[in-house]
């Protein structure tokens, strides 16, 4: 199954993102992922990045198009693949269909209000990219990873300046996505607001 998680920065797509690709057996590729990872290791791409993602802008078209085309060309993609975060543009999803034909793109709906008290509360670890929220979804030791230990950070892009640009790009250039793809009869509708676990019920049956 080859599918797209659509919806603003805080609506859950992470989240409900590692469920699924442990249900229907495919790797979660999110493109955010991977330009951290390239951050963290200092790469030429991650050198070229960083700036634009600390200020919650885009990636140019050309570098992130190319760098989703070699990730889903990897053998593990050749039963499908669930993107996260890709595409963000109309530019990336013609690319996108010139690459793979899609089964579904689920659209996450959530309210502005509930996205910026999500990412607002976001920590993340910095080695797994594992996530948490302070108040709705928060670890067993405060401030450190469930799993390593490790101290739990806020990405730059949650601060309150970044989360502003990053929700007004959404609207500009990734929210005209939802009528592209319902254009092309694709598009699934899941409501974004509740516990992850009912989020992940509600998108496995909009996918049956
Ligand atoms: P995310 O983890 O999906 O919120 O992505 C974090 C940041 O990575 C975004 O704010 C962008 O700077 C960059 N990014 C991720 N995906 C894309 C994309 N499809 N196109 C351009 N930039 C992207």
């Amino acid at each position: 199954m080859k599918i797209v998680l659509l919806g603003p920065p805080g609506a859950g797509k992470g989240t409900i993102a590692v469920k699924a690709k442990e249900f229907y057996a495919i790797p979660h590729i999110s493109t955010g992922d991977l330009f951290r990872n390239n951050i963290k290791n200092e790469t030429e791409l991650g050198k070229k990045v960083k700036t634009i993602l600390a200020e919650g802008g885009l990636v140019p078209d050309s570098v992130t198009i190319e760098m989703v085309k070699n990730r889903i060309a990897e053998p593990d993609c050749k039963n499908g693949f669930i993107l996260d975060g890709f595409p963000r543009t109309i530019a990336q999803a013609d690319a996108l269909a010139e690459m793979t034909e899609l089964d579904a793109v689920v659209n996450f709906v959530i309210e502005k209000d509930d996205v910026i008290k999500r990412l607002s509360g976001r920590r993340m670890c910095p080695s797994t990219g594992r996530l948490y929220h302070i108040i709705f979804n928060p670890p067993k030791v405060e401030g450190k990873d469930d799993e390593t230990g490790e101290d739990l950070i806020q990405r730059d892009d949650d601060k309150p300046q970044a989360i502003s640009h990053r929700l007004e790009v959404y609207v500009e250039q990734t929210q005209p996505l939802i009528d592209y793809y319902r254009g092309k009869k694709l598009l699934k509708d899941i409501d974004a607001s509740k516990a992850p676990a009912e989020v992940f019920e509600n998108m496995k049956e909009a996918l049956k």
